[in-house]
């Protein structure tokens, strides 16, 4: 029996320039409710066991790696896990490195407490990126694939400046794998 929350991960990532400021280690969570048209990651959207790792798990992980700045969270939909995230966000917080989340609600839906977790772990999110991706407002944003989703600075940890050069697109090469994260140019 586990007492530390249960995350089930799509894929993860050490290290990423690609995915918020800085050098940042990266969870892809598994299940996603939306279907967006276009979507880069459609085998992350079924809700199935894939991966799952304890929070207490991810947690070990992240303080063997002093030089990361943060963790993001992408997806799926990390608000489906938002019970889990908002304590592994919680710690991040607490040795002063921030937090990056992805989603696909809009964050006046996430504050309407119908969302489990959700307002729990808005405030241990530095900087919030919302809404769907929509195929038809593609553009050349940054850390966004399309023109209605938002950046939202929710502390003062992460700052426009923060995010001005972070590149597109990455490659990433481990022993064992080729990774591609990062948007459509
Ligand atoms: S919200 Fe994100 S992960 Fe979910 S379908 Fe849309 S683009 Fe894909």
């Amino acid at each position: 029996m586990f007492s530390s929350p249960l995350l089930n991960l799509a894929s993860w990532l050490p290290r990423s320039r690609a995915n918020g400021p800085g050098t940042r280690m990266v969870l892809w969570l598994q299940g996603c409710p939306f279907r967006c048209p276009g979507c880069q990651n459609p085998d992350y959207l079924e809700f199935r066991l894939h991966r799952i790792v304890t929070v207490d798990k991810v947690w070990e992980v992240f303080e063997q790696l002093p030089d990361l700045d943060g963790i993001s969270f992408s997806g799926g939909e990390p608000f489906a896990q938002a019970v889990a995230l908002a304590e592994l966000a919680r710690r991040v917080q607490e040795i002063s490195k921030t937090v990056v989340c992805w989603t696909g609600y809009r964050l006046e839906q996430l504050q309407t407490g119908e969302i489990p977790g959700a307002t729990d772990f808005l405030p241990h999110i530095d900087l919030l990126v919302d809404g769907l991706f929509m195929q038809g407002q593609t553009d050349n944003l940054v850390l966004r694939g399309s023109l209605n989703q938002k950046l939202h600075f929710l502390s003062a940890n992460i700052s426009e400046d923060d995010v001005a050069n972070i590149p597109r697109q990455e490659w990433v090469v481990s022993p064992d794998k080729l990774t591609y994260t990062g948007f459509p140019i």
